[in-house]
């Protein structure tokens, strides 16, 4: 059964924070997951299409952190800064 679509290989690539090591199967639907090392040195298994489509840059706990920060950050006011003009 020839199917159009070939695999990607990913390992080396560097998406954002995450570096791709190797693959590591594929999920229920078939899509490979790929094993990645992020900045912060935490291994994340991630779908091959979510790299290469740049919806992700960064593992699991980074981006909860991200969000916590971002809602941390619409707490205060941010630009508030009143410029006297003449
Ligand atoms: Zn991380």
């Amino acid at each position: 059964m020839a199917r159009g679509r070939k695999l990607i290989d990913l390992t080396g690539r560097q998406f954002g924070a995450l570096s791709v090591l190797r693959r590591s199967g594929t999920d229920a639907h078939r899509h490979p997951i790929w094993e990645c090392r992020c900045a912060c040195g935490r291994h994340w298994r991630a779908l091959g299409y979510c790299l290469t489509e740049g919806r992700l840059s960064r593992c699991g706990f980074c981006r909860t952190e991200m969000r916590r920060a971002a809602r941390a950050l619409k707490g205060k006011n941010v630009g508030d800064h009143v410029s006297h003009s003449p």
